[in-house]
């Protein structure tokens, strides 16, 4: 979508630190990271947050769930634990309106979050 930086990001316009992707998904390095290792797992379709997923849509989010857990395989935190979590609307802090995956590790979490 026009003027969406992730989408952006999935297209190749925008520089990110590209940890892996394929024809469905794009894993990249945040560019504030919360912890050690801050990975955000994205569709490349544009879809707005979790809210936004359409019925029928279950093949996505398995295929988000799949690549979040490569994620934390390929920076080394599947072992020690991760957090996997993603903010759907204002309240959650969502900031970005392009549904992601944030995979955090590499620290104690603390929870509940704040
Ligand atoms: P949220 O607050 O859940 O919407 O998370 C958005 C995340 O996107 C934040 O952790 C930001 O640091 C991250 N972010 C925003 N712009 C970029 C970018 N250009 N490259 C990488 N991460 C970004």
């Amino acid at each position: 979508m026009d003027g969406c930086i992730f989408c952006r990001i999935a297209a190749h316009q925008v520089n990110a630190r590209i940890l892996f992707e394929d024809e469905h998904v794009v894993a990249f390095h945040d560019v504030a990271p919360r912890a050690p290792v801050h990975v955000l797992v994205i569709p490349r379709q544009h879809i707005v947050s979790l809210a936004q997923v359409a019925p029928g849509e279950q093949d996505l989010l398995g295929r988000l769930l799949l690549a979040a857990a490569e994620a934390a395989r390929q920076t080394g935190v599947a072992g020690s634990g991760y957090r996997v979590v993603t903010n759907c609307g204002a309240s959650a802090g969502q900031s970005v309106l392009h549904l992601h995956i944030h995979v955090l590790g590499g620290r104690s979490l603390a929870w509940p979050p704040g």
